[in-house]
């Protein structure tokens, strides 16, 4: 089980970065692994906080999700002797920071500038390697530090795709007891009831998270963290990660760039809640409190398009079984579709 050391969640948390990488005697220097705006909210802000603490460090502008952008930093970081990775921003730099030090064998600690998804504390990182998604085992952070007050200004659509993300625990729990009574799977109840319990809170105070506020972010990147302490407790994904994960990268396979990650696992949890009988009303009125799209509409996705995706999701990591392998016809994923109202 590989869990973070350090988590620092508050307002203006970022002041101590230094401090916290000198009582986990860090050593510099550092690669800050940024993105052209997250370098200007706060990658450079930490270049400074460490250089007053006497931390070298040089920033790595990182302009894409794809493999050989880790490529870059690996060189950058070997070239400067570098001893540790900072990533600063959203998915795209944490992924390439999280693969970039398990490459270099050197510690990394997270600084997520938005609460959009659950990588920000996990030890999986998706980039796109020839064209194709790929989800890479990579190393869980070191320390988390969450700067509410920079997180709260992200803008209202990460927010609410994070809490589409987590409310997914939902169904990926189902497809999991699915797996292990009929494949006898490995399963673990303290993870699947950490990342139950994450999920519900979010859908509890869904009326009451809001974008712009501190206590929102926090509220929200705790669970994020939670749900990234499910999967570690577990060794894998699968507390976080079911059959609304494979529609999600279905449809990303199929129509790229469309959505949001969290945004499609929202989706893909009400049709999935469906398919396993559950109560999928409960979800899509959670995700609509929260103003995550519960409709292809919304996310100017063709009907045609969302009932090919949802056909085609079991071909994406076949190894998971969820309720998708029953045999979903695509007259069925499309009345599933239909009567959950999302096309
Ligand atoms: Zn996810």
């Amino acid at each position: 089980m590989e869990l973070p050391r350090v988590v620092a969640i508050g307002s203006g948390i970022i002041s101590g970065i230094a401090d916290i990488c000198i009582d986990l005697k860090l050593q510099g220097p550092a690669l800050i692994v940024t993105g052209p705006t997250t370098s200007e909210i706060i990658g450079k802000e930490i270049s400074k906080l460490l250089a007053k603490s006497g931390f070298e460090s040089d920033v790595f502008l990182s302009y894409a999700s794809r493999l050989d952008e880790v490529d870059r930093a690996e060189r950058l970081a070997r070239e400067n002797e570098m001893n540790l990775i900072i990533a600063a921003g959203g998915g795209r730099s944490i992924d390439i920071a999280k693969l970039t030090s398990i490459r270099l064998d050197i510690p990394f600690v997270s600084v997520p500038t938005a609460a959009s998804h659950d990588g920000i504390c996990s030890a999986q990182a998706s980039l796109t390697l020839n064209g194709e998604a790929t989800s890479i085992s990579a190393r869980t952070p070191l320390a988390i530090v969450a700067d509410t007050k920079i997180i709260s200004q992200a803008p209202p659509r990460l927010l609410a795709a994070g809490c589409g993300d987590i409310i997914s625990n939902y169904t990926a729990i189902l497809d999991w007891q699915l797996a292990k009574r009929l494949r006898n799977e490995e399963y673990s109840e303290y993870a699947a009831a950490l990342s139950s319990m994450t999920a519900r809170m979010i859908v509890e105070l869904a009326t009451t998270i809001r974008p712009g506020l501190e206590e929102s972010a926090k509220i929200v990147v705790k669970a994020l963290i939670s749900s990234g302490v499910a999967m570690s407790i577990a060794g894998s994904s699968r507390p976080a990660s079911g059959s609304e994960h494979k529609f999600a990268h279905a449809m990303n396979r199929i129509a790229p760039r469309k959505a949001l990650h969290g945004e499609l696992c929202g989706l893909g949890t009400i049709i999935m809640m469906y398919l396993h009988g559950g109560d999928w009303r409960m979800i899509k009125e959670a995700l609509f409190q929260l103003g995550a799209p519960t409709s292809a509409a919304q996310l100017d996705i063709e009907p045609e398009t969302l009932v090919e995706a949802l056909a085609k999701a079991n071909e994406i990591r076949p190894e998971r079984y969820t309720i998708l392998d029953s045999g979903l016809t695509k007259r069925a994923a499309a009345k599933a579709a239909e009567v959950t109202g999302i096309i």
